[in-house]
């Protein structure tokens, strides 16, 4: 197996990291660094996202008949593991890595055309309208009504956990439009502009205790919410297929770029903190829990680079995926304990204030341990969100193992 990048492969990589350079600006950088949710002001990250979108990058899984740019599962590779190497802000995945492949999919050329453009110039923020107070693993067992009036739909209902609600200009949303036969068959896909009259967004305050505009989750309520039937994504009542299409892609994100850079981060912190007379990466014991990251991140990427391939190839994610997440979120809630454990004291003082961005306090401590132990406690989210493990591994033992 050649395992060599061809010289025409590093020119591009030279490529990237020129234009991360370039692009990917202080600003950008020291508020990322600080981030502990991955999300940076809605200004900034719209700002990132749209260069992006200049160069042709912003979307690389996408065909070329709608803008992505016909990279080889190698360049996709490299793209991807320089950005996450160099720390760069992840592109919100909501409308991008999720509503987009649905609407290519079951959208109609209408719906393509209005919205596919403003994806991948991100004029839009899109965020999910899947989760409700009593639905997330039984996600079938939704209530929001949507009952037909004329060319119009009535929603009434709520969603919950919404992430970001506070800045999307539209929410995708599984619907109830029948309460005959089984539940997954009275479903339908909706997209909703949110400054529809009758919709109103509530911020849930976390343990960080951040509040607006920058808190990360949301109840989004509906009241007599008027929605065009034009706004329907595929059949009435099918949209449990289109939502389980949509899930294939949020949970077969790419993890190992943003793994790798965390281990290599560690590294570095490890080199400088001081371990018993000498540096803590000298301590065998850390030493041992740093190479078995590793081990596990390779191996993580060897799995994406199969799906990527089987992508490329025209092939369906499935329920692969199931397992990239489980693997993906777990190994990032374990880099961030290594990560916790390599700052140790530092890790400790918890300070909003130095948190915000532009703050001129000066921390207790280096800079890289500032976002350590919120980080740490902000991950706990990830074997939750897009389906809990325990969820996933229902799937696996069923769809891929047939038990
Ligand atoms: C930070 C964050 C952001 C989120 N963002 C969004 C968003 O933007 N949009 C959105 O729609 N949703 C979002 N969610 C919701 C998320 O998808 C749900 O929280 C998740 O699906 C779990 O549902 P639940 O919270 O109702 O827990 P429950 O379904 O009540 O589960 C509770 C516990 O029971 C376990 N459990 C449940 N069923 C089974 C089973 N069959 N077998 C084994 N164990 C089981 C679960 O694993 C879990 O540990 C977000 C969640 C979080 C934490």
């Amino acid at each position: 197996m050649d395992i060599e990048y061809t010289i025409a492969e590093e020119a591009f990589r030279a490529e990237v990291k020129e234009f991360i350079a370039a692009n990917h600006t202080e600003e950008i950088r020291a508020r990322s660094a600080k981030s502990l949710t991955g999300y940076i002001n809605k200004e900034s990250h719209v700002a990132w996202q749209k260069a992006l979108h200049k160069k042709g990058w912003i979307a690389p899984n996408w065909p070329v008949e709608y803008g992505g740019p016909g990279w080889s599962a190698t360049q996709k590779y490299i793209y991807e593991t320089e950005m996450q190497m160099a720390g760069c802000l992840r592109p919100v995945a909501f409308g991008l890595k999720m509503v987009a492949p649905v609407i290519m999919e079951f959208g109609t050329p209408e719906q393509k055309a209005q919205f596919l453009p403003d994806i991948l110039e991100t004029n839009v923020w899109w965020c999910q309208g899947y989760s409700e107070p009593g639905s997330g693993s039984d996600l079938a067992s939704l209530q929001t009504r949507a009952i037909p009036d004329g060319d119009d739909y009535i929603v009434n209902g709520s969603k919950i956990w919404t992430t970001m609600a506070q800045r999307a200009d539209w929410i995708f949303c599984l619907v109830r439009t029948s309460t005959e036969g089984k539940r997954q068959q009275g479903i339908s896909f909706l997209l909703i502009p949110m400054t529809t009259p009758g919709i109103t967004v509530e911020p849930i305050v976390l343990l960080d205790q951040t509040t607006a505009p920058d808190q990360e989750v949301n109840q989004v309520f509906f009241e007599d919410v008027r929605v065009p039937q034009a706004n329907r994504i595929g059949d009435e009542n099918a949209g449990w297929t289109v939502a389980k299409y949509l899930l294939e892609f949020e949970r077969g994100n790419a993890y190992a770029g943003a793994l790798q850079g965390g281990v290599a981060r560690i590294r570095e912190i490890a080199k400088q903190e001081r371990y018993d007379g000498g540096r803590l990466i000298d301590d065998p014991a850390f030493a041992a829990k740093l190479a078995q990251c590793e081990v596990t991140v390779e191996a993580i990427q060897y799995t994406e680079l199969r799906t990527l391939s089987a992508l490329s190839a025209g092939q369906r994610v499935g329920a692969e995926s199931s397992i990239l997440k489980c693997q993906g979120s777990s190994m990032t809630q374990e880099i961030g304990e290594l990560s916790v454990e390599a700052n140790a004291y530092y890790a400790s003082p918890f300070d909003r204030g130095v948190l915000d961005a532009g703050a001129n306090v000066a921390p207790i401590g280096p800079d890289y341990s500032i976002a350590a132990a919120g980080r740490y406690f902000n991950q706990r989210k990830a074997t939750i969100y897009g389906g809990s493990n325990e969820v996933q591994h229902e799937i696996v033992a069923k769809r891929i193992l047939g038990m």
